[in-house]
Parts: C-alpha cells; structure tokens; sequence
C-alpha cells in the first residue's frame, strides 16, 4: 500500500483574506492551514486542498474563508468547460430563438450539458431551462411526425 502523503502545514495570514472573510469567526482563530483532504463529488478519486493551494485562494485570490472543495482538479476543469458551453447555449439562445426552438440538435446538446452539469455541481439545478427544453423537443419531434404523415399522402 502507498504511503499516505505528509499533511503539509503552512502559516496562516488573516490580515491577507478577503474583507468578509476577515469579519468571520474563523479569522480570531486560524494561525495555520493543514491539507484537507476529500473524495471528489463527481468521480470518487481522493483530492487533497493543499495548504499552499488554501493560501493562494484565500489570501491571493481573495476567496471566501468558507470556500470548500468538492471536485477534484480534472473535474473542476471539466465543470468550467461545462459552464462555459452553457454560457454559449444561452448567449446564442438570446440571439435567435426563433430558429433554435425548432434545431432539434441545438435543444438536444442544450439539455445534455444541463444533465451533464448536474453530476459536477450538487446544488445548481436548472429545473426550469431543463423543462423548456424537453418541451420544446417534444413539440419538435411531434412536428417532424406530422411531416411524415404529410408526406405519406
Ligand atoms: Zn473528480
């Protein structure tokens, strides 16, 4: 069995965090951060929030002091690409509905993505966007059979 890695400690700056953080109770009272480590939400694999990476995020990067991690670094990466090709569904959404309400192909990704991103994020539910979009599919499926039975005449 591998040894299990050295837990890694590093001082703790307060003064450094964000100014929330720096209201919080945990501010009067952590001088150190220790590696944290976690099962990644989406994939099992064991990850470690280093100490160094806690330093960066909350003293650097200025996030919240109560900032956990769920998701290891390969999925985390995977869950931006996500919400970065979702962004892109909505940006072009508003663009031209029009047409899109009836791209079978274009609704279809659209509502993958959405289902896709609910194994990486546990609290983002879109359960409004999800609906539009079978809806939409159903009514488009519903219209290329009308079609066909146009056709066969
Ligand atoms: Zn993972």
């Amino acid at each position: 069995m591998p040894a299990r890695p050295l837990i890694n400690k590093i001082k703790a700056d307060p003064k450094k965090w964000s100014e929330k953080s720096q209201c919080s109770v945990a501010a009067s009272f952590k001088f150190e951060y220790t590696d944290i480590q976690y099962r990644c939400w989406h994939c099992q694999t064991e990850a470690v929030f280093s100490a160094l990476d806690q330093k960066h995020t909350f003293e650097i990067k200025k996030a919240s002091i109560n900032q956990r991690r769920i998701l290891c670094e390969t999925c985390w990466s995977q869950s931006l690409h996500l919400a970065a090709e979702l962004n892109e569904c909505v940006v072009k959404w508003d663009e031209s509905k029009c047409s899109l309400k009836i791209d079978e192909i274009f609704l279809s990704y659209w509502l993958q993505l959405l289902v896709e991103q609910e194994t990486y994020v546990p609290y983002r539910r879109d359960s409004a966007r999800k609906n539009m979009l079978r809806k939409l599919l159903r009514i488009v499926a519903l219209s290329i059979k009308t079609d066909d039975v146009k056709d066969g005449f």
